[in-house]
């Protein structure tokens, strides 16, 4: 796709919420400190090359991604939705820990979204020679701001980490030492950065045919829970997780294809949840490949319990979409209704 930036400017909003890529070594004790991204050009002359205005927002609470809940998903969300109209295009800078996390749950958020989104951080603080933050922070500029005939060219919530561009609910943090920290298994790049950023257009989200006002999703994280088996799970342990006081939403974390142990206590759990109309969504503990509930008896024992399939989803982001589902105040059926198709490209049936 050809992407000519150089004769249409844009304005791009970046949100410091924290993390290492906001560091730097203080000269006179040696200690890692906040880096001030409000000095943007002075400390990267080269950005005024790119053909894009830059404003700064620094939360008020600068934090390690660690921290972050979802009260932070909605001030991230509530800048964006303040500044909307503003800007063309939104890096929020971000510790990496939790990134995978916190776009996943913008990606739901955002409702009616229909500019870029790029979450960024780095693995090594920005005020360290050997950073990799400086590329990240560079590259998710020019991908904010980047646009055909006028238009966004990638209009949803995405990551920028090491050249490579992923929508953000696909991503997960798989490294803590190497530098290439993040994986999409399930689905493809949304661009690759070379010599030139090659987009992959067929596999970016168009923006909503009709333009409606963004809208800012609230989040209800309290009765969710991840429940992850493994063989020689306990019976009286499960159950107690399962009866949790408020318990909502489970996303049960299985094996393979979607498979669970047939015997019979545990599927009467799992029937008995299902009855109390707790959503129980099944996501596989393998990095790539999809649930098949259909494939196995194990599976098709689940789906007749009630348990809805996640097919290829992220824990990351199954665990954000039930917290937003959560949210609307549905009924049961209905949960299961929003749960069971994708809604921002987060999962392939
Ligand atoms: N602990 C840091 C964070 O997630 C790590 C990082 O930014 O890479 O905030």
């Amino acid at each position: 796709m050809k992407v000519t930036p150089e004769n249409i400017r844009s304005s791009i909003l970046i949100i410091y919420t924290g993390g290492t890529i906001g560091m730097q070594t203080d000269a006179a004790t040696g200690a890692l400190v906040p880096f001030d991204f409000s000095g943007i050009y002075e400390e990267f002359p080269s950005l005024r090359r790119l053909n894009v205005d830059i404003d700064v927002h620094t939360m008020p609470q600068l934090i390690d991604s660690s921290n972050v809940r979802p009260e932070d998903w909605s001030d991230m969300a509530a800048v964006i939705s303040e500044n909307y109209d503003r800007y063309d295009g939104f890096v929020i800078l971000h510790g990496t820990d939790t990134m995978s996390y916190s776009a996943s749950a913008l990606s739901f958020m955002l409702e009616n979204l229909a500019k870029p989104v790029v979450f960024t951080g780095s693995q090594i603080p920005i005020g360290v020679l050997r950073t990799d933050g400086r590329e990240n922070l560079i590259t998710a500029i020019e991908i904010a701001g980047a646009k055909i005939d006028g238009r966004p060219v990638v209009p949803e919530v995405s990551l920028l980490f090491q050249n490579r561009l992923y929508r953000g609910n696909r991503t997960h943090k798989c490294s803590a030492g190497e530098l290439d920290a993040f994986r999409s298994y399930n689905y493809p790049l949304l661009a690759e950065v070379g010599v030139k950023i090659a987009y992959n257009t067929a596999a970016i989200a168009p923006a909503p045919p009709v333009v409606e006002p963004l809208r800012v999703a609230a989040m209800s994280s309290e009765g969710v829970a991840i429940v992850k088996l493994f063989p020689g799970i306990g019976e009286a342990t499960l159950r107690a997780m399962l009866s949790a006081e408020g318990l909502q939403g489970v996303v049960l974390e299985t094996y393979g294809a979607g498979n669970a142990p047939t015997s019979e206590w545990f599927l009467r759990l799992m029937r008995q949840t299902v009855e109390r109309g707790v959503t129980v969504l099944n996501v596989t503990q393998c990095d790539s490949g999809s649930v098949e509930m259909q494939l196995y008896e194990t599976g098709q024992q689940l789906r007749a319990a009630g348990v809805v399939s996640g097919y290829d989803i992220t824990t990351e982001a199954a665990v954000t979409k039930l917290m937003y589902v959560m949210g609307k105040n549905l009924t049961p059926n209905y949960r299961y209704e929003l749960m069971a198709r994708p809604v921002k490209g987060e999962f392939t049936l």
